[in-house]
């Protein structure tokens, strides 16, 4: 018999009786065994996420502030669950030893895993399962990667009957420190619980019903993307679709093991299932964009025919440690496209840097950009889906700055002036729902 890994996200074990429901929901289903929590999120709008308090705990304590406000929240929060739950273990003690290493390392990775850490055990106690700590078998090399033993290592912990709780989020160095993935990052735990322990599927437990085929603060009814292959899906969440990590694909891309994003307060509906190859054939899944870009524009006189121009325009971007994004060019001119948080107020000294060592004809930096992806892996050899994209943006008046696809043609990528962003998703989300 093959198990399911079940992912659980904050806001769906925010307080007892999510927790109660999440505890419902893995008894359904005998499958269902290998158990990964987030910290309790949001019971609403206002509401403190643990792991955020967790992180103003070690800020604090880090400059020798007074931190008792997020500890008293925190103490407050996991008091009453363990109380209403009828949990016993010492959630006291647990909080007196974080307090004492509060504030006691560079990084606040430790005190930020601690609400992964205190709601594993509280889900292990209700559920009667084996708690594993991931700092004993999620490793990370020196160098701050995952180690791939881990997954050996984990799964030889992960034999037996009943249930199994391995908390999300954190791992350890090879000196026993704990490291925490990104934020968001018990996605990623949950991918590797799943390939760890063989799992045939991966759940992932949120509060919503799955990814729709653009975001719906946008498009308000955006259809239910019901397959989506783990390429579309990375490519998606890259441009912006934020409802699983964008890591959490590669532990279970190469066993091939599906996601299936379900809704703890909806768990009747499929929501969305993430594949190796979907059934669909649609040309597009899903359409994601954001906004905040900004683009270098070189032009150069027969730079075509100048070795090394590429290697030596990048190499000024590697030089200041700034990631780039995208790369359209002509046949004198190219432009690098990077985004604002990653350039932060690094951009004068590149131009500086690109007029010095290449001398362009014409030298520009221009903020306010959009990036969209429209994505599907059907629009390879599809004729017609630029056409029905351009013509979109024509009908809409939007000025397309940028057009881009690449090789794989299994995304098309356009610039649009900032405050065009919402208008262009809307447009092109109408131009392909319904297109077979
Ligand atoms: N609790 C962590 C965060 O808020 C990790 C997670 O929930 O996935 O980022």
């Amino acid at each position: 018999m093959q198990f399911i890994t079940c992912k659980f996200g904050g806001s769906s074990l925010a307080d007892a009786s999510c927790i109660r429901n999440a505890v419902s929901i893995i008894k359904s289903n005998t499958s269902r065994r290998y158990i990964v929590p987030s910290a309790p999120g949001k019971r609403h709008g206002e509401d403190k996420k643990i792991t955020d308090l967790l992180y103003a705990w070690h800020g604090m304590a880090r400059q020798g502030l007074d931190a008792s406000e997020p500890r008293n929240i925190i103490e407050e929060r996991f008091g009453s669950l363990a109380h209403e739950l009828g949990v016993t273990f010492d959630i006291r003690a647990c909080l007196d030893e974080i307090a004492q290493c509060a504030g006691r390392d560079k990084t606040p990775d430790y005190m930020a895993s601690r609400g992964e850490y205190l709601n594993g055990r509280l889900l292990a106690e209700v559920l009667e399962a084996v708690f594993v700590d991931p700092a004993e078998c999620i490793l990370f090399k020196e160098n701050g990667k995952l180690d791939p033993d881990t997954y050996e290592r984990l799964g030889a912990r992960l034999t037996g009957p009943g249930y199994f709780v391995i908390p999300g989020f954190y791992g350890a160095l090879p000196d026993g420190t704990i490291q925490t993935f990104s934020r968001g990052g018990s996605d990623v735990t949950g991918a590797i619980v799943a390939r760890a322990s063989k799992s045939c599927l991966y759940e992932n437990w949120t509060d919503v019903s799955g990814f729709c085929m653009a975001d719906p603060r946008i498009v308000a009814d955006a259809k239910r993307i019901e397959e989506v292959t783990y390429r579309e899906l990375r490519e998606l969440s890259y441009m912006g679709a934020t409802v699983l990590h964008d890591e959490a694909i590669f532990p279970v891309q190469e066993p091939g093991i599906p996601i299936q994003i379900l809704n703890t307060r909806d768990p009747k509906n499929p929501g969305t299932m993430i594949v190796q190859k979907r059934t669909a054939t649609s040309p597009v899944c899903g359409i994601a964009g954001r906004g905040g870009f900004s683009m270098f524009n070189i032009e150069k006189t027969l730079m075509n025919k100048e070795h090394g121009f590429g290697r030596k325009l990048l190499s000024i971007f590697e030089e200041m440690g700034v990631s780039w994004e995208h790369m359209p060019s002509g046949i004198d001119t190219v432009s690098v496209i990077v985004h604002d948080n990653e350039l932060g107020n690094k951009g004068p000294v590149i131009m500086e840097q690109i007029e010095r060592q290449l001398s362009p004809n014409e030298l520009s930096l221009t903020s306010g950009l959009a990036i969209i992806a429209t994505v599907g892996q059907g629009m390879n050899h599809h004729i017609g889906v630029a056409a029905r994209l351009t013509g979109a943006m024509a009908q809409t008046g939007i000025n397309l700055r940028v057009i881009d696809q690449g090789s794989s043609e299994m995304n098309i990528i356009i610039g649009v002036e900032d405050r065009d962003l919402e208008k262009a998703v809307r447009a092109i989300y109408q131009a392909f729902i319904d297109w077979k």
